[in-house]
């Protein structure tokens, strides 16, 4: 269940409300996306590509509320599946088996420094950007890292 992934159309890394936004709905009032045109459902599994392993089939999922509180427990969030409801990710994606990583345990903090691996990213962004082999706005060229000759 990534709350992000990476759009073909747009050339980066978006959560279900930009990616929305993006197309002209807006989900606030609609935490469920229940209103979510299926046109746009239809393109999200075309376009949208988990960032791990690039399996597409994207179904958009809305925030879950508590029964007891009726807060959000849960983030709007991407899922994949193949047409016949198989799971598309490769198994070695950090996606793979969906009742691990539900509880967050996946996600690495990269805005903390407490992290170790937000320096050693760092340095490589870096390297890469001072070397020319990426820019730093286009998130795309990172993707499609090493370069094709
Ligand atoms: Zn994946």
């Amino acid at each position: 269940m990534p709350i992000t992934a990476f759009s073909k159309q747009w050339g980066r890394e978006l959560d279900v409300e930009q990616w929305l936004r993006l197309h002209g709905y807006a989900a606030q009032g609609d935490a469920e996306l229940a209103g979510v045109p299926n046109a746009l459902r239809a393109l999200a599994s075309t376009d949208i590509e988990c960032s791990c392993c690039g399996a597409a089939g994207a179904i958009l999922v809305g925030s879950g509320r508590g029964r007891a509180t009726d807060r959000a427990v849960t983030q709007t969030h991407f899922r994949f599946r193949g047409p016949d409801g198989s799971n598309p990710h490769d198994p070695l994606c950090d996606y793979f088996d969906e009742k691990r990583v539900s509880g967050g345990d996946y996600l690495t903090n990269f805005a903390s420094d407490r992290s170790a691996l937000t320096p050693a990213i760092r340095e490589l962004v870096c390297r890469g950007i001072q070397g020319g082999l990426f820019s730093l706005v286009i998130v795309a060229d990172i993707r499609d890292f090493p370069p094709k000759f």
